[in-house]
Protein backbone atom coordinates (compact mmCIF):
# COMPACT_ATOMS: atom_id res chain seq x y z
CA UNK A 1 0.00 0.00 0.00
CA UNK A 2 1.29 3.52 -1.28
CA UNK A 3 0.77 6.45 1.35
CA UNK A 4 -0.33 9.50 -0.46
CA UNK A 5 0.61 13.03 0.34
CA UNK A 6 -2.17 14.27 2.21
CA UNK A 7 -2.22 11.15 4.50
CA UNK A 8 1.39 11.57 4.94
CA UNK A 9 0.43 15.11 6.21
CA UNK A 10 -2.39 14.29 8.64
CA UNK A 11 0.09 11.60 10.21
CA UNK A 12 3.10 14.41 10.86
CA UNK A 13 0.18 16.75 12.46
CA UNK A 14 -0.75 13.86 14.73
CA UNK A 15 2.53 12.97 15.68
CA UNK A 16 3.28 17.09 16.43
CA UNK A 17 0.57 17.46 18.03
CA UNK A 18 1.12 14.35 20.42
CA UNK A 19 4.98 15.57 20.88
CA UNK A 20 3.67 18.86 21.90
CA UNK A 21 1.56 17.19 24.70
CA UNK A 22 4.05 15.87 26.35
CA UNK A 23 6.02 18.41 26.25
CA UNK A 24 3.10 20.62 27.38
CA UNK A 25 2.81 17.83 29.97
CA UNK A 26 6.83 17.84 31.39
CA UNK A 27 6.93 21.69 31.42
CA UNK A 28 3.66 22.05 33.42
CA UNK A 29 4.63 22.73 37.26
CA UNK A 30 4.40 19.67 39.67
CA UNK A 31 4.42 19.55 43.70
CA UNK A 32 7.46 18.55 44.16
CA UNK A 33 9.14 21.48 42.13
CA UNK A 34 8.56 23.84 45.19
CA UNK A 35 9.43 21.03 47.81
CA UNK A 36 12.22 21.55 49.79
CA UNK A 37 13.77 18.97 52.21
CA UNK A 38 16.73 19.87 53.55
CA UNK A 39 17.99 21.30 55.87
CA UNK A 40 15.71 19.59 58.25
CA UNK A 41 14.54 22.12 60.91
CA UNK A 42 16.35 21.23 64.15
CA UNK A 43 13.65 19.47 66.68
CA UNK A 44 13.52 21.62 69.92
CA UNK A 45 11.60 20.42 72.98
CA UNK A 46 8.88 23.10 74.33
CA UNK A 47 8.67 23.93 77.78
CA UNK A 48 5.99 21.98 79.74
CA UNK A 49 3.99 25.71 79.96
CA UNK A 50 3.84 28.17 77.16
CA UNK A 51 5.73 30.59 78.67
CA UNK A 52 8.90 28.06 80.04
CA UNK A 53 12.12 28.50 78.11
CA UNK A 54 12.48 25.51 75.60
CA UNK A 55 15.52 23.67 75.69
CA UNK A 56 17.70 25.55 73.68
CA UNK A 57 17.17 28.86 75.47
CA UNK A 58 19.48 31.17 77.10
CA UNK A 59 17.88 31.79 80.93
CA UNK A 60 18.28 34.91 81.45
CA UNK A 61 16.26 35.49 84.90
CA UNK A 62 15.00 32.15 86.29
CA UNK A 63 13.42 33.97 89.66
CA UNK A 64 16.93 32.87 91.39
CA UNK A 65 19.49 35.63 90.73
CA UNK A 66 20.52 38.30 88.30
CA UNK A 67 24.07 36.91 87.45
CA UNK A 68 23.28 37.32 83.82
CA UNK A 69 23.05 41.52 84.38
CA UNK A 70 25.40 43.89 85.90
CA UNK A 71 24.76 47.87 85.11
CA UNK A 72 24.47 49.34 81.96
CA UNK A 73 26.64 52.27 83.45
CA UNK A 74 29.45 50.67 84.60
CA UNK A 75 29.33 47.34 84.19
CA UNK A 76 29.34 46.26 87.90
CA UNK A 77 26.82 43.54 89.09
CA UNK A 78 23.15 44.19 88.42
CA UNK A 79 21.49 46.07 91.91
CA UNK A 80 17.65 45.59 90.77
CA UNK A 81 15.48 43.66 93.77
CA UNK A 82 15.37 39.56 93.28
CA UNK A 83 12.57 38.34 95.45
CA UNK A 84 9.51 36.14 95.90
CA UNK A 85 11.07 34.33 92.11
CA UNK A 86 10.85 38.21 90.48
CA UNK A 87 13.60 40.93 89.65
CA UNK A 88 12.06 45.12 90.42
CA UNK A 89 13.36 47.55 89.28
CA UNK A 90 15.30 49.49 91.92
CA UNK A 91 14.93 53.39 91.89
CA UNK A 92 17.77 53.99 94.40
CA UNK A 93 20.04 56.64 93.48
CA UNK A 94 22.88 55.40 91.02
CA UNK A 95 21.54 52.28 90.44
CA UNK A 96 19.79 52.72 87.02
CA UNK A 97 19.07 50.42 84.11
CA UNK A 98 20.69 47.14 83.57
CA UNK A 99 21.74 44.99 80.69
CA UNK A 100 22.73 41.51 80.04
CA UNK A 101 26.64 40.42 80.32
CA UNK A 102 26.21 38.76 77.26
CA UNK A 103 26.04 40.17 73.71
CA UNK A 104 23.58 39.16 70.68
CA UNK A 105 22.71 39.96 67.08
CA UNK A 106 19.71 38.21 65.74
CA UNK A 107 17.76 36.16 68.55
CA UNK A 108 14.19 35.64 69.95
CA UNK A 109 13.20 36.99 73.13
CA UNK A 110 10.75 36.01 76.07
CA UNK A 111 10.07 38.83 78.74
CA UNK A 112 7.09 39.15 81.29
CA UNK A 113 6.35 41.90 83.30
CA UNK A 114 4.14 43.29 85.76
CA UNK A 115 3.04 46.99 86.34
CA UNK A 116 2.52 47.17 90.05
CA UNK A 117 -1.43 47.34 91.02
CA UNK A 118 -1.09 50.96 92.65
CA UNK A 119 0.61 52.60 89.71
CA UNK A 120 0.35 56.03 89.55
CA UNK A 121 0.82 59.02 87.23
CA UNK A 122 -0.53 59.19 83.46
CA UNK A 123 1.21 59.18 80.53
CA UNK A 124 4.62 58.70 79.79
CA UNK A 125 5.38 58.48 83.87
CA UNK A 126 2.79 55.39 84.53
CA UNK A 127 4.94 52.41 84.86
CA UNK A 128 7.60 53.41 81.97
CA UNK A 129 10.20 50.91 81.51
CA UNK A 130 11.54 49.50 78.47
CA UNK A 131 13.33 46.34 76.48
CA UNK A 132 16.20 47.45 74.58
CA UNK A 133 16.67 45.08 72.16
CA UNK A 134 20.50 46.20 71.76
CA UNK A 135 22.08 48.42 74.03
CA UNK A 136 24.80 50.08 72.07
CA UNK A 137 26.67 51.70 74.52
CA UNK A 138 26.87 54.55 77.00
CA UNK A 139 26.26 57.97 74.89
CA UNK A 140 23.70 56.29 73.01
CA UNK A 141 19.66 55.46 73.21
CA UNK A 142 19.93 52.36 71.38
CA UNK A 143 16.40 50.49 70.16
CA UNK A 144 13.96 49.94 72.40
CA UNK A 145 10.29 48.29 73.17
CA UNK A 146 8.82 50.37 75.52
CA UNK A 147 7.16 49.32 78.53
CA UNK A 148 4.19 51.34 79.73
CA UNK A 149 0.71 50.78 81.43
CA UNK A 150 -1.18 51.06 78.63
CA UNK A 151 -4.66 49.59 79.84
CA UNK A 152 -6.12 52.59 80.36
CA UNK A 153 -3.44 55.51 80.16
CA UNK A 154 -3.32 57.88 77.18
CA UNK A 155 0.15 59.24 75.17
CA UNK A 156 1.29 59.16 71.95
CA UNK A 157 0.82 55.94 70.55
CA UNK A 158 4.31 55.40 68.96
CA UNK A 159 5.02 55.46 72.70
CA UNK A 160 2.47 53.52 74.02
CA UNK A 161 3.62 49.78 74.94
CA UNK A 162 4.80 47.43 72.72
CA UNK A 163 5.61 50.62 70.40
CA UNK A 164 8.99 50.55 69.04
CA UNK A 165 9.24 54.09 70.93
CA UNK A 166 8.73 57.20 68.81
CA UNK A 167 8.46 55.12 65.56
CA UNK A 168 5.99 52.27 65.44
CA UNK A 169 2.79 52.26 67.15
CA UNK A 170 1.44 48.49 68.16
CA UNK A 171 -0.84 47.66 65.64
CA UNK A 172 -3.57 46.75 68.49
CA UNK A 173 -3.67 47.12 72.17
CA UNK A 174 -3.86 43.85 73.95
CA UNK A 175 -2.70 45.45 77.39
CA UNK A 176 -3.70 43.32 80.75
CA UNK A 177 -4.57 45.55 83.90
CA UNK A 178 -1.95 46.65 86.20
CA UNK A 179 -0.96 44.14 88.65
CA UNK A 180 -1.62 41.08 86.34
CA UNK A 181 1.86 39.59 84.48
CA UNK A 182 2.26 40.34 80.68
CA UNK A 183 4.57 38.71 78.23
CA UNK A 184 6.55 40.50 75.17
CA UNK A 185 7.63 37.39 72.77
CA UNK A 186 9.93 39.58 70.28
CA UNK A 187 11.98 39.10 66.61
CA UNK A 188 15.21 40.92 66.48
CA UNK A 189 17.01 41.26 63.14
CA UNK A 190 20.10 43.45 64.38
CA UNK A 191 21.21 46.01 61.62
CA UNK A 192 24.29 45.11 60.03
CA UNK A 193 27.05 47.68 58.29
CA UNK A 194 29.91 47.98 56.31
CA UNK A 195 33.56 48.31 57.26
CA UNK A 196 33.15 52.71 56.40
CA UNK A 197 30.11 52.54 59.33
CA UNK A 198 27.56 53.02 57.08
CA UNK A 199 24.15 50.86 57.31
CA UNK A 200 24.12 47.79 55.20
CA UNK A 201 20.78 46.62 56.29
CA UNK A 202 17.98 47.73 58.70
CA UNK A 203 16.85 46.06 61.84
CA UNK A 204 13.51 44.70 62.02
CA UNK A 205 11.65 43.64 64.94
CA UNK A 206 8.22 40.85 64.94
CA UNK A 207 6.85 41.08 68.06
CA UNK A 208 4.16 39.69 70.49
CA UNK A 209 2.10 41.49 72.56
CA UNK A 210 0.59 38.56 75.27
CA UNK A 211 0.19 36.56 72.29
CA UNK A 212 -1.26 39.25 70.14
CA UNK A 213 0.71 40.28 67.30
CA UNK A 214 1.75 43.98 67.08
CA UNK A 215 5.13 44.73 65.78
CA UNK A 216 4.81 42.57 62.35
CA UNK A 217 8.48 42.90 60.65
CA UNK A 218 8.64 46.63 61.27
CA UNK A 219 11.82 48.32 59.54
CA UNK A 220 13.92 50.71 61.81
CA UNK A 221 14.55 54.04 61.23
CA UNK A 222 17.77 53.56 63.38
CA UNK A 223 18.08 53.91 67.07
CA UNK A 224 15.09 55.51 69.39
CA UNK A 225 15.62 58.35 70.09
CA UNK A 226 13.51 60.40 72.73
CA UNK A 227 14.29 63.58 70.36
CA UNK A 228 15.19 64.11 67.14
CA UNK A 229 14.99 62.11 63.79
CA UNK A 230 16.74 58.29 64.12
CA UNK A 231 20.32 57.23 62.86
CA UNK A 232 21.61 54.25 62.75
CA UNK A 233 25.64 53.88 64.36
CA UNK A 234 27.51 50.62 63.71
CA UNK A 235 27.66 48.33 66.31
CA UNK A 236 28.51 44.13 66.44
CA UNK A 237 26.50 42.70 69.31
CA UNK A 238 25.28 44.01 72.03
CA UNK A 239 23.45 43.30 75.16
CA UNK A 240 19.88 43.51 76.01
CA UNK A 241 18.84 46.21 78.57
CA UNK A 242 16.06 46.67 81.06
CA UNK A 243 15.33 50.55 81.58
CA UNK A 244 14.79 52.63 84.85
CA UNK A 245 12.96 54.95 84.06
CA UNK A 246 13.33 58.09 86.38
CA UNK A 247 9.61 58.78 86.68
CA UNK A 248 7.87 58.66 90.47
CA UNK A 249 5.57 55.43 89.95
CA UNK A 250 6.15 52.89 91.67
CA UNK A 251 8.99 50.38 90.01
CA UNK A 252 7.48 47.20 87.85
CA UNK A 253 8.49 43.65 88.03
CA UNK A 254 10.04 41.27 85.66
CA UNK A 255 10.27 37.47 85.18
CA UNK A 256 11.23 34.41 83.41
CA UNK A 257 13.30 35.84 80.65
CA UNK A 258 14.78 33.73 77.80
CA UNK A 259 16.77 34.49 74.99
CA UNK A 260 17.19 32.29 71.43
CA UNK A 261 20.16 33.17 69.94
CA UNK A 262 19.31 32.90 65.87
CA UNK A 263 23.20 33.52 64.78
MG1 LIG B 1 10.65 53.43 78.39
Amino acid sequence: MSIRLPQLLALATLVSAAALLVAQESAKPKPEDTEVWTPVPKIVTPGPADAAPPSDAIVLFDGKNQDEWVSAQDQTPAQWVVANGILTVSKAPGVGNIETKRKFKDYQLHIEFRIPENIAGSGQARGNSGVFLASTGPGDDGYEMQVLDSYNNTTYVNGQAASIYKQSAPLVNPNRKPGEWQSYDIVWTAPTFNDDGSLKTPAYVTAFFNGVLVQNHFQLWGQTLYVGKPFYKKYDRAPIKLQAHGDKSEPLSFRNIWVRELN
